[in-house]
């Protein structure tokens, strides 16, 4: 798994405290800036934090890049609807001999690991057939409807690869590119860095909140799951139990 940070907006935290400042201030937009210094506006960054004053996180926003997770994580991480995403394409990117991801629980087990990877190589094996059968179809169809032969072989595989891909398992490996406010960010971090969520999306939010610090220490200092953000678990019965070491975790992450 990767996940890289490819870009934010500038100056992150200023860019809230200048939001802020106009707020609380009879500033105009032309002096706003004045005054922010590294000092100041953490202490505006703080102060956001300390009453909740969630909307001004808003107008900044970060854009990763995440590769080598499954489908079935980048399925979870698309639920967030607050978010931008562009995703490799099943229907434009031909799958063949896909990459797959193995959970660690899987492999763990030379059992499961066995029957994994026979499975595995059951569904490259089949993916590659359907899509071999259906593009020599589609080709016949394309020329008969007038397509030279090259440009119907191309088009043919395209259309071939649509349907294959209902053989392609949750474990395919994607790469996807999404981007959030901070709102949002926080959001996701209190629902995926959670003990409660997969092992491979908290891997994501994970390394998301750690890249967020670097660059914005201020404003993700307290941001994690609900318990260290919100100071409370709201699982119920299905809490983890383990607050304190939550908690000490994402101090440090
Ligand atoms: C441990 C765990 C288990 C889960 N299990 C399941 C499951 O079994 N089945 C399942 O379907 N999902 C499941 N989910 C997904 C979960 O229900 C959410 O869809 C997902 O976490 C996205 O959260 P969100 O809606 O808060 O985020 P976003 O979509 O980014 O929304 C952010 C916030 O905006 C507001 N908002 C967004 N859209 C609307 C709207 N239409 N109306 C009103 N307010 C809105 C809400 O306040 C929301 O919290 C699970 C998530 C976790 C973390």
């Amino acid at each position: 798994m990767k996940v890289m940070l490819i870009a934010h907006t500038p100056e992150p935290e200023k860019i809230i405290a200048t939001a802020a400042k106009l707020c609380y201030s009879s500033s105009d937009i032309g002096s706003l800036k004045d005054g922010l210094t590294e000092e100041k506006t953490a202490e505006f960054v703080n102060m956001l934090a300390s009453i909740g004053h969630e909307s001004v996180m808003e107008h900044v926003s970060f854009t990763f890049g995440i590769e080598g997770i499954s489908r079935a994580c980048s399925h979870q991480l698309v639920r967030h609807r607050i978010a931008s995403y562009s995703q490799k394409s099943q229907r434009y990117v031909n799958e063949d001999g896909f990459d797959f991801i193995t959970p660690p629980e899987i492999e763990a087990v030379p059992e499961a690991k066995a029957e994994f990877d026979r499975t595995m190589e059951v569904l490259v094996e089949s993916y590659h057939k359907i899509a071999e059968m259906l593009t020599e179809k589609h080709t016949a169809d394309f020329i008969a409807q007038g397509q030279d032969e090259k440009t119907a072989a191309r088009n043919a595989r395209k259309k071939a690869n649509e349907d294959a891909r209902f053989v392609l398992p949750n474990a395919c490996e994607t790469k996807i590119v999404v981007t959030m406010n901070v709102r949002s960010l926080f959001n996701f971090f209190e629902h995926r860095c959670c003990n409660r969520a997969q092992w491979e999306i908290k891997a994501v939010a994970d390394e998301m909140l750690r890249l967020c610090r670097e660059v914005a220490p201020n404003v993700f200092k307290n941001a994690g799951p609900s318990c260290v953000k919100e100071g409370k678990c709201p699982e119920g019965k299905m809490t983890c139990g383990k607050f304190a070491e939550v908690r000490e975790k994402y101090k440090v992450l």
